[in-house]
């Protein structure tokens, strides 16, 4: 066990690691954040801050070196840095997940290779693939960038073959995953922690709905029958002992035709967790300091009813937002990222109304996104 005081080295500096790193410095740990960007969120908050890239060999020796133990809050941070500080420190989670995690044609191999439910796909790697993945895959259907995406990024919907043949062009013929466009009938996430010792803490089924691509709102609990809540995480669970992960894992999945599909997996805390600050025993970042370090984890009981509301760089088309429109409702929670520069689709900030009865919660969550101006979705 990493005792308080030591120091925890995190890749990434975004709010993902910012939270993390409120967490780790509220439990009594130092924390040094690797992230290129001067004005990272996370630094804010850190003891230290190497100010270089992610690769950067002399920025990892220091991280090896310094830190107890190093975590990452986004998947991009490069598998190879990771797993060149495993020859010398702890790091959770591996490398090897990360990489799985960080490409869709991986992933989803991964994943069937399991038995896990998967829609359908196929890998797109030369125009010589179309005809097996058609095949496969049936029109409308959704081209996505098998690495980099986000938010809806890297991704294209695909109407026809001549569709996937200029947009496979266009992208300059990167490795890519076809999905099927799946009529989903709603979006939830597990989001677990797994400790070394193989034991496993789950965080209640959150249902999510998404605004171009983007998360928008999160409701907890889902709004699904308790069976099909239990196998969502019972597929979540199954997927991080077949990683054999060791980490808080995400889990995003599809509801369609009644059935579960797992869509994509994140190795890090995760955007529709960010309820469990305010609303259960213990938050997603504050367990990613317990399985780093190797402390018992903590209860992921949800102790009130919450919805979260992502602030995205949009509402500040006309200056700072008016906080007054969140502030003045009691259980409001505001988090912003400190973030400089607002930009369309940029996450800034989020909002958690947390209240006994869950309707009332979504009610007081909807009229703060409309008294902010958040444009409305579906
Ligand atoms: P990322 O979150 O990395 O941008 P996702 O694969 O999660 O990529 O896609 C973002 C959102 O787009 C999903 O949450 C979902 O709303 C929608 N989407 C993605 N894939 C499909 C699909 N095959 N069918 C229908 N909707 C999809
Ligand atoms: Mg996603």
């Amino acid at each position: 066990m990493i005792a308080p005081g030591a120091t925890l080295g995190l890749l990434g500096g975004g709010q993902l690691g910012r939270m993390f790193t409120v967490a780790a410095r509220t439990l009594g740990y130092r924390v040094t954040v690797l992230d290129p960007d001067p004005m990272s969120p996370a630094a804010e908050f850190a003891t230290g801050h190497l100010n270089t890239a992610y690769t950067h060999p002399v920025s990892l020796a220091e991280l090896a070196q310094t830190c107890a133990a190093v975590t990452t809050e986004f998947e991009n941070a490069p598998a190879e840095a990771l797993l060149a500080l495993a020859e010398r420190t702890v790091v959770r989670p591996s490398g090897n997940a990360v990489a799985v995690a960080q490409d869709r044609s991986r992933e989803k191999g991964f994943i069937a290779a399991h038995g896990l439910p998967v829609g359908p796909w196929a890998d797109i790697r030369a125009e010589s693939d179309f005809d097996a993945a058609l095949a496969k895959v049936r029109l409308p259907a959704i081209l996505k960038t098998a690495r980099f995406g986000y938010d809806g990024k890297g991704q294209a919907a695909i109407a026809s073959r001549a569709d996937l043949g200029r947009v496979f062009a266009e992208w300059k013929r990167v490795p890519c995953v076809l999905e099927e466009r799946l009529a989903l009938e709603l979006e939830v996430s597990v989001i677990l922690a797994r400790a070394a010792d193989g034991s496993v803490e789950v965080f209640p089924v959150a249902e999510n709905r998404h605004t171009r691509g983007i998360l928008d709102l999160t409701i907890a609990p889902a709004r699904i029958p308790a069976a099909l809540a239990a196998e969502a995480k019972a597929l979540a669970t199954r997927l991080a002992n077949a990683l054999d992960y060791v980490g808080v894992l995400a889990v995003e999945m599809f509801v369609a035709g009644g059935k579960l599909l797992v869509n994509e997996i994140a190795p890090r805390p995760h955007n529709s967790g960010h309820y469990t600050i305010d609303a259960c025993r213990t938050s997603q970042f504050e367990q990613q300091v317990r399985v780093l370090c190797g402390l018992p984890l903590g209860d992921p009981t949800l102790h009130t009813p919450a919805v979260m509301v992502n602030l995205l760089g949009d509402i500040w088309g006309a200056g700072e937002p008016r906080w007054e429109a969140v502030l003045r409702h009691p259980g409001a929670h505001l988090h912003l990222y400190g973030k400089r520069e607002a930009r369309p689709g940029r996450k800034m900030g989020h909002v958690t109304v947390c209240e006994p009865d869950a309707g009332r919660a979504l009610e007081v969550a909807l009229a703060i996104r409309r008294d902010l101006g958040v444009a409305e979705s579906a």
